[in-house]
């Protein structure tokens, strides 16, 4: 995506696990009305992370290395710890008028395909999303249904969120060098605390977009 955001500190405190800026229908038949802040399927990436606790929280962290690249090359992998495949999906709340992210698994790109052959741009279609599954039935499933269609672009909509370096933690191969020994990150470089990654967001974000393309492992879905 060209269009993401920086976060501010302020705001950052929002997509941290639980946050108000989450999307959530939390019981079997919630509705709840959005865009999704996506042209074509191009737009849409997942992300290798790996789950870890930090400071007695669960926290997600980058994963440095590509599926076909020696392991050595993540700490965290070298380590044994399991790679997961998460979609930080951009949706706008349209009752709310606001940009939450909804947090979905390896299977979000199948679930999301045939909108995105309906639906080009999709930004343009207001979808509708139920739950079907009481809450906290693990196999509760999503459906979209299509209520209309109309020209908004996603320049009208407020800017969309970088989930790495505030849901994910973007983490260098020392840092995570680090953790893998000593279970906690060097404070070295952030402004105070192990787990502080307000404070480190904004500088990382100023490097220009191809400077970290080696370390953001996307994958395509
Ligand atoms: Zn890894």
């Amino acid at each position: 995506m060209t269009n993401m955001a920086q976060i501010g500190m302020n705001e950052v405190e929002n997509y941290g696990s639980g946050g108000s800026n989450f999307f959530a229908l939390k019981n079997d038949k919630d509705v709840a009305q959005v865009r999704f802040m996506y042209d074509t399927s191009a737009d849409l990436s997942g992300y290798a992370l790996h789950e870890i606790e930090v400071d007695g929280k669960r926290r997600y962290v980058n994963c440095l290395r590509t599926y076909n690249e020696p392991i050595d090359n993540c700490p965290l992998c070298a380590a044994k710890s399991k790679i997961q495949v998460k979609f930080f999906v951009q949706v706008y709340d349209i009752k709310d008028q606001i940009v939450r992210v909804w947090e979905r698994g390896r299977g979000f790109g199948q679930w999301i395909s045939g909108l995105f052959t309906r639906y080009n741009p999709l930004v343009g279609a207001v979808i509708e999303i139920e739950r079907n599954g009481k809450a906290g039935d693990k196999n509760t499933t999503y459906q979209p249904f299509p209520i209309s269609v109309d020209d908004t672009k996603l320049e009208d909509l407020p800017e969309t969120v970088n989930p790495l370096g505030s849901i994910i933690l973007d983490k260098t191969f020392d840092e995570l060098e680090f953790y893998v020994k000593s279970g906690f990150f060097p404070v070295e470089g952030q402004q105070r605390g192990a787990t502080n990654t307000a404070g480190d967001t904004p500088r990382r974000r100023a490097v220009p977009a191809e400077d970290e393309t080696p370390r953001t492992r996307r994958q395509a879905f």
